[in-house]
């Protein structure tokens, strides 16, 4: 885990960057905005730790400029605890607000209860798409083009299933595992008879195919061009 912390007050720069380096985390330290923002956007960080009041560039318009390219996490540091800029913060995109001077213990908690909270939710997909076909993985709902198509669980998990993996040729092994939970010396004949009824809803209709045979090896879908 990767942290810059940007702050002008040399000791507690300091302080900071000694207690995030003995819990492990590797930290950067940046002592004006101007070089905050510089590293913020050419580097990766997992979180950032930014004073507000700070020479050459605030930690307002640092954070502005951050989040026209980055969701990285951002913890202020402020010198007063004022409502106004605490909700000036919250509303710029920090996501979290801390009044000097504080205890590094509480610092530590809240960075890490950040970064619990951006492993806890990865940008769940919740729709899957490919040319005009839509695949609404919460409502179940399959359309292409604006038509709706009905289909039975086993054929929208296989459809899931290749579209997960769009553009990769998927064997009949790997699909009857994945989709049928069968081991691979099952007899997969499952697997064509399910992909030709697949085909017959999504694919038989329409000019452009999208699921695509590899003679002897599986399936893929894909768009091609003709
Ligand atoms: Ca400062």
């Amino acid at each position: 885990m990767r942290i810059l912390v940007v702050e002008d007050e040399p000791k507690t720069a300091a302080y900071i960057a000694k207690g995030l380096t003995e819990q492990s985390f590797a930290v950067d330290v940046a002592h004006d905005g101007v070089d905050g923002l510089h590293l913020a956007t050419s580097e990766a960080y997992d979180l950032i730790v930014l004073d507000v009041m700070l020479p050459r560039a605030d930690g307002w318009s640092v954070l502005q400029a951050i989040r026209r390219t980055r969701q990285v996490p951002v913890i202020f540091l402020t010198a007063r605890d004022e409502v106004a800029d605490r909700v000036k913060g919250l509303e710029m995109g920090a996501d979290d607000y801390l009044v000097k001077p504080f205890a590094f213990s509480e610092l530590l908690a809240r960075i890490r209860s950040l970064l619990r909270r951006g492993q806890a939710q990865p940008q769940a997909e919740t729709t899957l798409q490919i040319a005009d076909l839509e695949v609404d993985l919460l409502r179940r709902r399959v359309r292409r083009g604006a038509s709706r198509i009905e289909l039975t669980a086993k054929e929208f998990a296989l459809l899931e299933y290749l579209l997960r993996h769009a553009g990769e040729v998927m064997s009949r092994t790997l699909i009857a595992e994945h989709v049928w939970d069968m081991n691979f010396d099952s007899d997969t004949n499952v697997v064509d008879v399910a992909v030709r009824r697949l085909r017959a809803k999504i694919d038989d209709p329409y000019p452009a195919k999208l699921v695509h045979t590899m003679r002897g090896v599986g399936y893929v879908l894909e768009l091609r061009d003709e």
